[in-house]
């Protein structure tokens, strides 16, 4: 899953960054409004941080031409604490929930879980993949019979994102959009390897090969 984070408080998005990359999410941040308007029309990401005031272009502007093309992606803005009218314009411009600041990292840990919750609904059924179980706060697997199964920052971002999409054929080029942030060194090859990895963990059977269009996860493997 990819994050993008649109703030001009440079530590402030520093500290979320890294406080969402130790969840497991692959960030980016944009600290104006010029960047992260390019970056959140032209990524696929999975849920935009947005604040409000940013220089160059606002974050509703930003927002408001987002929706105008059709993006559906999930948008929590950031307003000042007492900004009402500020709110009511964010969720008027298509907002899917809206933090005031100063706000505990905490929270807005919490209610990007339930963004991507509700965006996925499929995913409320179940993370597993046979007797396996993803513990997504501890990043492992967890087996019926106890024993746990520890996995890489980049093993668990991927199976994470195939268990959230199950069925549906996912590109070589789509996994590494959404595991891999903007400035990783993207090889969509490498993703063949933690595939053959997560196989050998979880049974061949888990994730198939489409042929020419990548790869289908079955949890029931
Ligand atoms: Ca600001």
């Amino acid at each position: 899953m990819r994050l993008l984070i649109a703030e001009d408080d440079e530590p402030l998005a520093a500290r979320l960054r890294e406080r969402l990359a130790r969840e497991g999410y692959a960030v980016d941040v944009a600290h104006d409004g010029i960047d992260a308007g390019h970056l959140g029309a032209t990524e696929p990401y999975d849920a935009i941080v947005l604040d409000l005031g940013l220089p160059g272009r606002t974050g509703l502007d930003l927002l408001a031409d987002w929706r105008a093309a059709g993006n559906r992606v999930p948008v929590l803005i950031l307003t000042a604490r007492d900004g009402w009218s500020d709110r009511v314009d964010g969720l008027r411009a298509g907002a899917d929930d809206y933090l005031g600041k100063p706000f505990h990292t905490e929270e807005l840990v919490a209610r990007i879980h339930a963004l991507l919750r509700r965006a996925a609904p499929a995913a409320d059924v179940a993370l597993r993949a046979g007797p396996w179980r993803l513990d997504e706060t501890r990043q492992c697997l967890v087996h019926d019979d106890g024993r746990e199964q520890p996995l890489t920052a980049t093993e668990f971002r991927l199976l994470r994102y195939f268990m959230r999409h199950p069925g549906q054929v996912l590109s070589k080029t789509r996994l590494t959009e959404h595991v891999y942030e903007y400035d990783a060194e993207r090889d969509s090859n490498v993703i063949e390897v933690y595939v053959r990895r997560l196989r050998t963990l979880l049974g061949a059977g888990c994730i198939e090969t489409r042929r020419g269009q990548g790869y289908a996860f079955h949890g029931d493997g």
